[in-house]
């Protein structure tokens, strides 16, 4: 959603609802003020609940490291007051402003603040209410596939790597899944929705698949999956017809349609193809979707 169809979907609100959204917004702010002596309980670039140490001051600011990934930061890092240096009230009659459409001048001249800081300060609020909008509304629905595939985990850009660095991105030291593969589960229906998420290491559980992505499925869709098991629970939840696509089916489906003369089981071609399908995401089901529909 781009900012102006935000600001036109905020100007379609009833009174009520408008009311409702400013108090919300409000809300939000005072509970990050709240949060200023209390110790954050996640951090902010690694998201796990790790051990934090006190680390100094800053701007009269208490800054918390992180024990696991070294990062240091405030409790308000990665929020929209973060290098604020106006008054709190003044950054929520911003916000009151920004949702009246009140014009950029007038509350710059009744706040006494420039113009470029009323501008950057209704943006960074715009921006963040798209975020949000975002991350929490999508909706999947009509034909939706859903797939995971396996990366390496990476710890580029961490300031204390807890493994003996990879030479020129080798492969894992360690034999099997559940050792530095970090599965990503991505789903996508046909109106260009996408959802991708790390839910783990190794094989996706059934647990974690609903906890990601239960919220996210429409009622009524159907859903592609290879033969996994986890995602039945995941169909039978969200009340969604499920489609197990098994891979000697959709080999069969390419060779009799596609490859009929290319591929044959026996050669080694083949057997390439099939190791490169493993990696491949969505293509190979939405391709068979395709032809079968
Ligand atoms: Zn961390």
């Amino acid at each position: 959603m781009k900012q102006s169809e935000l600001l036109k979907s905020i100007a379609s609100l009833t009174p009520y609802q408008k009311r409702k959204l400013e108090i919300y917004v409000i809300d939000a702010l005072n509970l990050n003020e709240e949060d200023r002596d209390l110790k954050p309980k996640r951090c902010p670039y690694c998201g796990k609940e790790s051990r934090m140490i006190k680390k100094g001051f800053k701007n009269g600011k208490q800054r918390y490291m992180c024990k696991d990934c070294s990062h240091i930061f405030t409790y308000n890092s990665h929020t929209i007051t973060m290098y604020s240096k106006i008054e709190r009230s003044m950054l929520k009659k911003i916000v009151l402003d920004t949702l009246s459409f009140v014009f950029v001048k007038k509350t710059a001249a009744d706040l006494d603040l420039s113009v470029p800081c009323i501008f950057e300060n209704r943006h960074k609020i715009l921006c963040s209410l798209k975020v949000l909008l975002y991350s929490e509304n999508m909706k999947l629905s009509g034909t939706i596939e859903i797939d995971e595939t396996l990366e390496l985990e990476s710890q580029k850009g961490c300031r204390k790597i807890q493994r003996k660095a990879r030479k020129r991105g080798g492969p894992s030291s360690y034999r099997g899944l559940f050792h530095e593969q970090v599965c990503i589960v991505t789903t996508t229906d046909r109106n260009g929705h996408e959802i991708f998420k790390a839910v783990g290491y190794g094989k996706p559980t059934k647990n974690s698949i609903l906890e990601n992505f239960l919220k996210n499925l429409d009622p009524k869709s159907i859903l592609y999956s290879d033969g996994a098991f986890c995602y039945d629970e995941l169909a039978k939840k969200a009340n969604c017809s499920l489609v197990q696509l098994k891979i000697t089916f959709v080999i069969q489906h390419r060779r009799t349609y596609q490859y009929s003369e290319q591929y044959t089981f026996a050669n080694k071609r083949s057997i390439g193809w099939i190791q490169g399908y493993r990696n491949k995401i969505h293509e190979p089901i939405h391709e068979l979707v395709c032809i079968c529909s």
